[in-house]
């Protein structure tokens, strides 16, 4: 059982990442160890199990290492968002701002269908702007939001006012 397995213990802080006065919170211990990962799946998608959730978005590249394992975990299939250029069908972008400038994030155009009900998965929850991008491509196929699930949000970083209404669930806060 993964019951006493504290997350946090496996998630370490990297001053000055990728910038000066970043502190950036790097999973990859988490990942390395077999039962704090499967606790992080496993915590990530339980609160979804009776939600009819049709199918799970993520943007790469980490928000890929926890979707595959929940739809595993809850029997639907992965959409991946990616940036520019990398997806090989015809694509639906959106823009979102950046620090400096913008950025985009594409879907495949048939990967959703109307009246879907997605959730949509990352590691962590920072400013939030990732995560409206993605929100944005899959309610612009028509489908709908049922939450945003991230194993890690910055609180400080009032991401989750910039998501509002949309549901937001974190299994750790910082
Ligand atoms: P936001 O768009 O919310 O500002 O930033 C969230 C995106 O940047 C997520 O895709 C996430 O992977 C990445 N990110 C931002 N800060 C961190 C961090 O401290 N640790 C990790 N692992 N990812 C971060």
């Amino acid at each position: 059982t993964t019951d006493g397995i504290i997350l946090q213990d496996y998630i370490r802080n990297i001053p000055d990442f990728p910038k000066p006065g970043i502190q950036f919170k790097d999973i990859t211990p988490l990942l390395a160890h077999p039962a704090a990962l499967r606790a992080a799946v496993e915590r990530l998608a339980a609160p979804f199990a009776d939600r009819k959730v049709d199918a799970i978005a993520a943007a790469e590249a980490r928000g890929f290492l926890f979707a595959a394992p929940m739809a595993l975990m809850l029997g639907v299939g992965l959409v991946p968002i990616r940036k520019p250029g990398k997806l090989p069908y015809t694509t639906v972008s959106a823009e979102y701002a950046l620090e400096y400038g913008t950025d985009r994030l594409e879907m495949h155009s048939d990967a959703l269908s109307p009246g879907h009900r997605i959730l949509i998965v990352d590691d962590v929850l920072a400013t939030g702007g990732t995560m409206k991008a993605c929100c944005d491509l899959v309610r612009d196929a028509g489908a709908e939001v049922v939450a945003c699930a991230f194993l890690l949000e910055l609180g400080f970083l009032n991401g989750r006012a910039k998501l509002a209404p949309t549901e937001v669930f974190s299994v750790l806060s910082y």
